[in-house]
C-alpha cells in the first residue's frame, strides 16, 4: 500500500526542512512494505507573486484526494504576511474544518534549553484551531481620517469548544489523566466562562480526567517555572499559538516543535506542519534545525495508523539528537540542515537492520 502525501514545501527555511524530512518518511515506511507517494505543490508566496492567490481556488479538493499534507512554511518578506498566512495556512484550516491543532513539546535528551528543569518535559497543547481571534470577524472604520478604529471580533461557540474539549480529554486519558485549560476568564466575561462551562461538562463524561483551569497570565509563568506539573494542555486559537512558541524553547527552541493540524473522526486529510514560520533571517543557508518537520511527519505516520513508522522516526531523532555533533546552530552546534538530516536518515536504516 503506499501514503498519499500532498507536500507543500512553502517558503523561507519550509523547502529545506521538508527536502530533509521526505526520505526519512520514505524510509521508515519502506521496512513497514509500505510506500510513500508524493504530490509537490508550489503554493505560497511565490505563486502568489505570480498568480495573486498563495493556493488554488480548489486546495481544499486538492488535499482531500491525499491522505495527508505535509506542509513547510508560508511567509516571505516582499508579501504582507496576512495574505500568505490567511490565504494558505489558515485558510486550509477553514476550509478542511480542522478542528484542532495538536502541538507536543518534549525535551530531548542532549539538547541544551535556556529554561532550567526542563528534562524529561513531555506535554501536549491542544489548540482550538477554527475560531477564538482568528475568525477574521471585525472591520475597520473611519481609516485614514487619523481616527481610525479597529474592531476584532473573538468568536467562541460551544459545538466548536465541545470537540476540541472532547479530543483533549481523550489524549489526557492516554496519558496521564491531567488536563489543563488556559482561559482568561477573570478579564474576558463571556467567551472564555463558556470555555470554562463546557470543558467543565465534557470532562464530567470522563471520570478519569483530572481538571484543572488556568489563567494564561498563569499559565505562561508556570510553563516555565514548572514545566514537568504539565501534561495536556486544551486553549483557545490566540492562547495555543502563543503558549506553543513558549513550549517550543522548553525543548530547545522553534526549531523542535511539531504540530498536526486534525479533525479527529472526520474523513479529512490533516495537515502537519512544523509549529515555526519561514525563518527568513536563515532561509537558504543550510541553518534551519529539521527536527520540528521530521517529528511532524512522525505525527502523520502515527495519525494514518503507521505507528511502528512514527516511532522508527522518533527513535532515529532521539539517537541522533543525543550527539552534538548532530546539533544545527539552534542548539548550538556546526551541523547544517542536511547533515542532521542524513544522520536521522542512517539512525533509521541502522535501526531497520537491527531489528
Ligand atoms: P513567520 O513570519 O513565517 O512566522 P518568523 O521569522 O517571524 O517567520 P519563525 O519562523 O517562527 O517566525 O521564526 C522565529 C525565529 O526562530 C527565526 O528568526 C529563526 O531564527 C528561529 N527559527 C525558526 N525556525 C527555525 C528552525 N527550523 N531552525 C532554526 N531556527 C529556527
Amino acid at each position: 500500500m503506499s501514503v498519499r502525501v500532498a507536500v507543500i514545501p512553502g517558503d523561507g527555511v519550509g523547502p529545506e526542512v521538508v527536502e530533509a524530512t521526505l526520505p526519512v518518511l520514505r524510509a521508515a515506511l519502506d521496512r513497514q512494505g509500505e510506500s510513500l507517494e508524493i504530490t509537490e505543490l508550489d503554493w505560497g508566496g511565490e505563486r502568489f507573486l505570480r498568480e495573486g492567490a498563495a493556493m488554488p481556488a480548489d486546495a481544499a479538493e486538492v488535499a482531500r484526494a491525499h491522505d495527508a499534507v505535509l506542509f513547510g512554511a508560508v511567509g516571505r518578506p516582499d508579501v504582507p504576511d496576512d495574505e500568505l498566512v490567511w490565504g494558505l495556512i489558515i485558510g486550509l484550516r477553514q476550509q478542511l474544518d480542522l478542528a484542532v491543532n495538536i502541538r507536543p513539546v518534549r525535551a530531548f535528551a542532549g539538547v541544551p534549553t535556556r529554561v532550567r528543569g526542563t528534562d524529561g518535559v513531555d506535554l501536549v497543547i491542544v489548540r482550538e484551531n477554527t475560531e477564538g481571534e482568528y475568525t477574521g470577524a471585525g472591520g475597520l472604520v473611519h481609516a485614514g481620517t487619523g481616527d481610525d478604529l479597529a474592531v476584532e471580533v473573538a468568536v467562541h461557540s460551544r459545538r466548536v469548544i465541545e470537540r476540541a474539549a472532547e479530543h483533549a480529554c481523550r489524549l489526557a486519558e492516554q496519558r496521564t489523566g491531567r488536563l489543563a485549560l488556559v482561559t482568561k476568564s477573570n478579564a474576558m466575561r463571556h467567551g472564555y466562562p463558556l470555555w470554562d462551562r463546557v470543558v467543565r461538562e465534557v470532562a464530567e463524561r470522563h471520570p478519569e480526567v483530572e481538571l484543572e483551569t488556568v489563567l494564561v497570565d498563569a499559565m505562561a509563568a508556570r510553563m516555565i517555572q514548572a514545566p514537568r506539573s504539565l501534561d495536556v494542555l486544551l486553549a483557545s486559537n490566540l492562547f495555543g499559538d502563543i503558549l506553543s512558541d513558549l513550549a517550543a524553547v522548553l525543548a530547545g527552541g522553534m526549531g523542535m516543535a511539531p504540530s498536526a493540524n486534525i479533525l479527529p473522526g472526520g474523513d479529512v486529510p490533516g495537515v502537519y506542519e512544523p509549529v515555526h514560520g519561514s525563518a527568513p533571517d536563515i532561509a537558504g543557508r543550510g541553518l534551519a534545525n529539521p527536527t520540528a518537520c521530521l517529528l511532524s511527519g512522525a505525527l502523520l505516520l502515527e495519525d494514518l495508523g503507521h505507528d511502528k513508522a512514527a516511532d522508527l522516526v522518533r527513535e532515529a531523532v532521539a539517537t541522533t539528537l543525543a550527539d552534538p555533533h548532530h546539533h544545527t546552530p539552534d542548539l548550538g552546534g556546526r551541523a547544517s540542515t542536511t547533515d542532521l538530516a542524513a544522520a536521522v536518515l542512517r539512525q533509521v536504516t541502522d535501526q531497520m537492520e537491527t531489528r
